[in-house]
């Protein structure tokens, strides 16, 4: 289902979560993972303070001399990252093995509103200083293009993987969400994990697994009570 939810509530009353799209018409649903990053504490005050939204903004620089092979290089915490993608990797006439560099990310900007991500031309030439710096013999090369999008960091950059209902039992509804700037990779997992956590088995194998792999201690959101509000990420 495509829609635009505004709101979640969990009735009691019944077995069902229910929803309100924008439509403001309630739609049921028995089970609910909720994989909403950046935009979730639009949806549940619950998790404001706790997934915050952030701008992550990279640019693309072409025939760059590739001098990390196929390495993703990461700096400033992790907020600034780059590598040469393999599609566009290639050997040139003279012998020098050339690519595209995708470089970007940091410093990653706090934003109240994920739908409103100007770009920000301190970043880019931020980035491009570093790019000089890292790649000195394609100095001075305009970038060949920059996007920025929102998505959903938590304080402590592991992700939510938990249920909303304050009542321990209430599994109808899981969120898995704050993947933070290397989420691609993250994402794909995590909706596995959460499709496992609302199915109904009584697998002890399985849940010894959950266990292991997302342990409640890291991924609760439990474990952000009594903290102070996240510290934000660098800022320019
Ligand atoms: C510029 C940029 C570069 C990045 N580069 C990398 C990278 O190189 N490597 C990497 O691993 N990660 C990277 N990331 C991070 C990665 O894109 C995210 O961590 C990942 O997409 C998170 O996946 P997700 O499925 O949790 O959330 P998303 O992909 O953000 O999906 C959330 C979905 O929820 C929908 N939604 C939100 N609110 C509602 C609502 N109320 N009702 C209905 N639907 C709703 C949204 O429309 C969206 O489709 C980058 C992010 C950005 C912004």
């Amino acid at each position: 289902m495509k829609t635009l939810l505004i709101f979640i509530a969990l009735f009691s009353s019944n077995s069902f979560a229910d929803y309100l799209d924008r439509q403001e018409r309630v739609v049921f649903a028995k089970k609910v993972i909720i994989a909403t990053d950046a935009y979730t504490h639009l949806m549940m005050k619950k998790f404001n303070g706790i997934v915050d939204s952030y701008v992550s903004q990279v640019s693309a620089y072409k025939d760059v001399e590739n001098t990390i092979k196929g390495l993703t290089i990461t700096g400033h915490d992790g907020d600034f990252y780059y590598n040469f993608p393999l599609s566009a990797q290639y050997i040139d006439i003279n012998g020098i093995p050339r690519g595209t560099l995708v470089i970007g990310g940091g410093p990653d900007r706090y934003t109240e509103n994920p739908d409103l991500i100007p770009y920000s031309q301190e970043t880019f030439v931020w980035v491009a200083e570093e790019f000089f710096q890292r790649f000195p013999q394609s100095r001075n090369k305009p970038a060949y293009r920059t996007w920025a999008g929102p998505f959903g960091f938590t304080r402590d950059r592991i992700p939510v993987a938990d249920y909303i209902s304050d009542n321990q039992n209430d599994k109808r509804v899981a969120a898995f969400v704050g993947s933070q700037g290397y989420g691609g990779s993250w994402c794909f997992l995590g909706g596995f994990l959460a499709a496992k956590m609302v199915s109904e088995t009584n697998d002890v194998a399985l849940k010894e697994l959950m266990d292991q792999w997302i342990p409640p201690e890291h991924f609760s959101l439990t474990r952000f009570r009594n903290q102070k509000r996240a510290k934000k990420c660098s800022q320019l």
